[in-house]
């Protein structure tokens, strides 16, 4: 089946202009509803006993009525919607403490859509670059005994620009991952003396955890000019924040020498592969390919932007597994307006509801760190 409005709309010019593309995000969420509906029974099923029919979807009112499945649910079920040997790609999620991960599969033309997406969103953010770098990655070294998503993502961003040079902080060892951020300090240290602007990518725990020592050490460098830093490689690590994001600023200016404009934040998760960047303001706006719907946690209706309620990503990006409409388990609120000018909403991600069983990623981190 050609997806011809999930086209269009992966094709759209400008990435912030949900009012232009509302039109044709209920046409795209509507094609890929059917889609699922007539290639996955499980979802078929879910959609029948909500008595939901995707053939009548036609507002966003129905887009809003579209039963949405909670992350959870892909950590206890394996929804697919094509043979999985069709499917290039099959990502599990970062898991937690009882060891469930989501599994989600992605066919060729959903690789397609995510290299389009991740295209537009890089140039109209100027994050390409035909200048090599050298990436300094705050994550772990991708090999054949893993296939974290998160990995993935880190190792994909570094052909945003050449790579001269590729250094991660979590290798692996014969005892496993280790954490090595003595390694990172002394890369750091080199590059400092060098032409080569660097880039960090990854989990912010790490980046500052590293910063602060070398504060404490009174190392104090210069990056290469056009040095970036960029964090982000998971949706988890992104409320859990143990720091306030100003002080990490003002840290990498102090440490390395980078401005704040040269800190970039991302995050996208296994259930919802939207890459959402931050702007000069650090807000997550909403990109054309996605809609966030904040909904009641008792009643589960859209609460109006500015109040807080559970975070519901919807995208019709991928036809590898239903994830048309996504309930997190965290909390959020949309917000009208900016001082970028962007008219698109942005989100906050205020932090987890009550469960605490959970290990997050940045948690997973954590423990290494303390191991
Ligand atoms: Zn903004």
């Amino acid at each position: 089946m050609k997806r011809k409005f999930a086209r269009k709309l992966f094709n759209t010019k400008k990435i912030y202009d949900l009012n232009k593309t509302d039109d044709l995000f209920v046409k795209a969420m509507r094609e890929n509803a059917i889609y699922h509906y007539e290639n996955c029974s499980e979802y078929k099923q879910i959609l029948d006993n909500a008595n939901f029919n995707p053939y009548m979807v036609s507002t966003m009112e129905d887009i809003v009525n579209l039963p949405f499945l909670p992350t959870l649910y892909y950590k206890h079920h394996e929804l697919f919607s094509k043979p999985l040997w069709r499917m290039p790609v099959k990502a599990t999620s970062s898991g937690t403490s009882s060891g469930l991960k989501s599994k989600v599969a992605m066919s060729i033309g959903d690789l397609w859509r995510g290299f389009k997406m991740i295209k537009k969103v890089f140039s109209y953010h100027k994050l390409w670059s035909i200048r090599p770098v050298t990436y300094l990655i705050f994550g772990y070294q991708p090999t054949r005994h893993s296939q974290k998503a998160i990995m993935k993502t880190a190792h994909g961003f570094t052909y945003i620009a050449p790579a001269k040079k590729r250094v991660y902080a979590i290798r692996w060892t014969k005892n496993g991952y280790q954490v090595d951020l003595e390694l990172m300090k002394q890369e750091l240290i080199k590059a400092s003396k060098k032409k080569t602007p660097i880039r960090t990518i990854g989990f912010p725990a790490y980046t500052y955890f590293l910063l602060k020592e070398m504060d404490a050490e009174g190392i104090y460098l210069k990056m290469p000019k056009g040095s970036k830093i960029t964090v982000g490689g998971g949706w988890k690590q992104f409320y859990a924040e143990k720091v306030d994001k100003n002080e990490f600023y003002h840290l990498v200016r102090k440490v390395l020498g980078i401005e704040e404009k040269d800190c970039v934040e991302f995050f996208g998760a296994v259930e919802h592969p939207i890459l959402y960047t931050d702007c000069k303001y650090h807000h997550f706006h909403v990109p054309v390919y996605a809609r966030v719907i904040i909904r009641d946690p008792e009643t589960f209706r859209p609460v109006k932007n500015g109040k807080m309620g559970l975070i519901n990503l919807m995208t019709p990006m991928i036809e590898g597994t239903p994830l048309l409409s996504v309930m997190t388990d965290d909390l959020g609120v949309l917000h009208d307006g900016c001082e970028c000018g962007e008219s698109s909403p942005w989100l906050e991600i205020i932090g987890r509801v009550g469960i605490k069983d959970i290990t997050t990623c940045a948690q997973g981190a954590d423990e290494l760190l303390k191991g």
